[in-house]
């Protein structure tokens, strides 16, 4: 082996720069949110749509245009080496949908709500609430033209935030018109950004003439002032996209949903008209955007469908499970409900077959297995059960093969057995029963329940 061979063989091989792993302890609270934005977006009648995580390398430059941010800097392109492709894992969800929807005419008989859940990437500088692999939940309305499903995505997005106890997000809204009412305003922008361009910064004198827009999006203080005073986009709007934007805003008072309009507020990608939102929290430092979307009826037709409207939202994974842990209600992770614990041979033998009919009851079971130290001493198990989490353990030793009977021990605290030591011996035969009915009791008694597992219990 040459001395290069051995200094890679040796050398530890890690996770990418600025790609996660997602590991156990958090795994919960990521299926709490999952599950949580799953049956919120059924009970609006949304269905999800899955696309490939690769796209054509056109599908991005063409969508999301050439002079935004992910397009200019954060696309991981590449050519494929087979076959000289020029591919794209996707920055974004909303580009493949539409693709979807127009390659297999999803729209044809009826508009659709459509709603998607995955990795995209982007090439951005590694930070809190930044990734380079990261998770969007996102919902695409293909075919409605109103205000009204404006607000049913925004209102949708409250309701989650309601559910998982998060109340400290708030909704920024705005107008960004159509695409005539944004030349004039642009126009006019242009002109006042040029009459201050001792003030604008590298990035703003590079997008004066490509993005104007988007310099109103600048996180930079010393440009604050000149921003601020800029011409407002709002005041450019015509009758048509005004009347929308009221529409919008009524239906949301009527639901006393709270927002504040932000003049300044803009989103990156350039397919967006009319309404666009951002929900954002102060508890994530300077990445504080949980969520955005907005209206993008032009989108398809750049896609060469039929002039279809449009609208969606996409949310970040990563940030809102931060925003859980900040501010969500208490969370008991990775609880199971009972851990069996067994001594010989015969034991074991039983021990397999009661985990499989507590399991048919709807229970979550751990069952003791051997590992290279073999299977342990109770007090070794018993360990193993503590640590489980397990509200009981059962344990089944000589004696109780002899008797036909499981010691049932409680083992959380507030779980107390009507004997002293939290224990008690339940014959094989009406164990499953035994067990339910304690924990459906135990359920009835603890106030956090609906943030364990949720088990309905519906064999019992
Ligand atoms: P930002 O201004 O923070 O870069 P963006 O305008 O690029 O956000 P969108 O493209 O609208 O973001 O994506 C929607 C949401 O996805 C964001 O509000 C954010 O919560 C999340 N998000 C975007 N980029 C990242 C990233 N690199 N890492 C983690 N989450 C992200
Ligand atoms: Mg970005």
């Amino acid at each position: 082996m040459s001395e290069n061979k051995k200094s890679e063989k040796n050398e530890k091989i890690v996770s990418v720069k600025g790609m996660n792993d997602l590991l156990p302890a958090d795994a919960a609270l990521w299926e709490l949110l999952e599950n949580t934005v799953q049956s919120i977006l059924k009970s609006y009648g949304f269905q999800q749509i899955r696309t490939p995580i690769v796209e054509a390398t056109a599908l991005f430059a063409r969508g999301l245009g050439t002079v935004s941010d992910i397009v200019e800097k954060e696309m991981y392109s590449f050519v494929d080496a087979m076959n000289g492709d020029h591919l794209t894992l996707r920055p974004e969800g909303t580009a493949g949908v539409v693709r979807a929807v127009l390659e297999h005419n999803l729209t044809y008989d009826s508009p659709k709500r459509l709603w998607y859940i995955g990795p995209m990437f982007r090439h951005e500088k590694p930070q809190r609430g930044r990734y380079r692999q990261f998770h969007q939940i996102g919902a695409e309305a293909v075919g409605f033209s109103g205000p009204d499903i404006d607000a049913e995505l925004i209102m949708l997005c409250q309701r989650l935030w309601d559910d998982l106890g998060l109340d400290k997000i708030r909704l920024e809204l705005n107008s960004i018109g159509n695409a005539e009412e944004r030349q004039q305003h642009r126009a006019d922008l242009i002109a006042y950004f040029e009459s201050h361009k001792d003030v604008l910064d590298a990035d703003a004198q590079r997008r004066l003439y490509t993005n104007p827009l988007r310099i109103l999006d600048t996180k930079n203080p010393a440009m604050q002032e000149i921003v601020n005073a800029a011409p407002q986009l709002l005041s450019y709007l015509g009758e048509e996209s005004r009347a929308h934007f009221e529409g919008v805003q009524k239906i949301l008072r009527h639901n006393n949903i709270p927002f504040t309009i932000n003049p300044r507020l803009v989103r990156g990608m350039d397919y967006y008209n009319r309404t666009v939102f951002e929900w954002v929290s102060d508890q994530l430092g300077s990445q504080g955007t949980v969520c955005g979307g907005g209206r993008y009826d032009p989108l398809i037709e750049i896609f060469g469908g039929k002039p279809t409207p449009a609208c969606g939202f996409a949310m970040g994974v990563e940030r809102l499970i931060e925003l859980m842990k900040v501010s969500g209600e208490p969370y008991a992770p990775n609880q199971c409900d009972v851990y069996l614990v067994h001594q010989g041979e015969e034991a074991q033998l039983q021990s397999s077959v009661l985990a499989e009919r507590l399991r048919d009851a709807g229970l979550d079971v751990v069952l003791h297995c051997a590992t290279s130290n073999g299977s342990g001493s109770f007090k070794s198990q018993m360990k193993r059960a503590d640590a489980s989490g397990a509200a009981f353990a059962l344990i089944i030793g000589e004696d109780e093969i002899a008797q036909s009977k499981v010691v049932v021990k409680a083992m959380r605290a507030g779980r107390a057995d009507e004997s002293q030591n939290n224990q008690t011996s339940v014959p094989f035969d009406s164990l499953v029963e035994y067990v339910v009915d304690q924990i459906v009791a135990g359920d009835e008694h603890s106030h956090d329940h609906s943030h364990s597992h949720g088990h309905d219990h519906t064999h019992h």
